[in-house]
């Protein structure tokens, strides 16, 4: 049985509009994500990788028999310190 593969993503109502990201309907539901740029070299490498959105990540986590989520990449880390960075001022 091939692995499915996903990239989860935070809705776009969740979250203010962050340079740089790209809107994306989540492969479930149908609801805007963020995709961030470095999130794009993941799919770029991971091709048929699905995008689908947290509240969807969620629901499959807690009913998928077996669920294995990936370390951060350097990159999405960046963009996550640059994020809270220019939050805070
Ligand atoms: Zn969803």
């Amino acid at each position: 049985m091939p692995k499915r593969r996903v990239l989860i993503c935070t809705q776009v109502s969740e979250l203010p509009p962050t340079l740089g990201d790209v809107k994306v309907a989540c492969a479930q539901c149908g609801e805007l994500v963020f995709v961030s740029p470095s999130s794009w070299t993941i799919i770029h490498d991971n091709p048929g990788i699905e995008i689908i959105c947290t509240e969807c990540a969620l629901a499959q986590a807690t009913t998928a028999r077996s669920v294995r989520i990936h370390d951060m990449t350097p990159a999405q880390a960046d963009e996550i310190a640059e994020y809270l960075g220019g939050a805070g001022g």
